[in-house]
């Protein structure tokens, strides 16, 4: 199970209603900010979200709306000295304007009081452990580096706890090494496989961010079968060449793209001031119904093969 909720979803400049692009994933211990444009320690505070363990920070690329806010956030941490170590982690061109915005500009020579580590993503898996995998696929937008990321909970089997005990599984590492797929073998001189104790298959929940895309041709293959999309939606289909032109896809596209994916649930992002709400909403109903439209926190809770459930805070 993820958590999402949204704290900018404003295309560009920010408006009266939304804020710029930023965006937090909750799964377990973990919580990414994705993006960081500017105003989002503002909006954090609002969100109720808080501070608190915020210190792994995704950036898709490298244009202003997407990091403008670091500027701010990394000096809030640095003065309050609530976390010990910020990740930052960015395509190279991206890193390298991070880069001057928190050492030319915030720093300037000041030692840091948190440990800020910036981690250069290329595309495949950033981070793992048992159940949970990050990775980041190549996307195309204006410039290099541009990346969106990938939230998966790996597919797991359920340690059936009666039919250990009826079996006679002491309780402690025999369990764990069940559960890890091992067999075990008792005292009394049986032999335990992972399948007497082990459950049907559990699907993992797969959750993907693209970031700003100019095109979605062959970003199926990373975001096949994700039980929430949250795309970009940056312009209507009248106006699709204004989106070729400025790197942009249309509400439409990012519908297509959903649609021909197996996606469950899409959410759109990035939202222009050229248009209404509902306009956007419209055209991504056609060809995929339910499509969301987000708000600033808004927050959603994203399982294996469900409807998008919202979180009323
Ligand atoms: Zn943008
Ligand atoms: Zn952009």
């Amino acid at each position: 199970m993820f958590e999402v909720m949204f704290l900018g979803t404003s295309a560009s400049a920010p408006s009266i209603q939304r804020g710029l692009s930023a965006q937090v994933v909750i799964h377990k211990e973990y919580r990414f900010l994705v993006d960081c444009g500017e105003g989002t320690q503002r909006q954090i505070l609002r969100s109720g979200i808080g501070f608190r363990r915020l210190d792994k920070i995704l950036l898709t690329h490298s244009h202003l709306d997407h990091i403008l806010g670091l500027g701010g956030l990394i000096s809030t941490f640095a003065r309050w000295e609530t976390a010990e170590q910020i990740e930052v982690w960015g395509g190279k061109s991206t890193l390298d304007r991070v880069y001057d915005l928190i050492y030319g500009v915030v720093l300037r020579g000041a030692r840091p009081s948190v440990n800020i580590e910036l981690y250069e993503v290329k595309p495949g898996v950033l981070m793992e452990d048992d159940e949970f995998v990050l990775s980041a696929f190549p996307v195309e937008h204006r410039g290099p580096d541009c990346f969106g990321y990938t939230f998966e909970r790996k597919s797991h089997r359920p340690f059936m706890n009666d039919l250990a005990e009826s079996l006679g599984v002491p309780r402690g590492p025999e369990r764990r090494q069940l559960v890890n797929g091992q067999s075990v073998h008792l005292e009394d001189g049986r032999t335990i496989l992972p399948d007497d104790v082990l459950g049907d298959p559990i699907p993992g929940d797969k959750l993907c961010i693209t970031g700003d895309i100019g095109r979605t041709a062959g970003l199926s293959q990373y975001i096949a079968g994700a039980d929430a999309l949250i795309s970009e939606a940056t312009y209507l289909n009248y106006e699709v060449d204004l989106a070729r032109r400025f790197g942009h896809i249309t509400a439409r596209e990012a519908a297509e793209l959903a649609f021909s994916s197996d996606v469950k649930n899409l959410m759109l992002t990035h939202i222009s001031r050229r248009y209404r709400e509902h306009e956007i909403a419209a055209e991504a109903n056609e060809t995929f119904p339910g499509a969301v439209v987000v708000r600033d926190f808004d927050h959603f809770r994203i399982r294996s093969g469900c409807q998008l459930e919202r979180v009323e805070e």
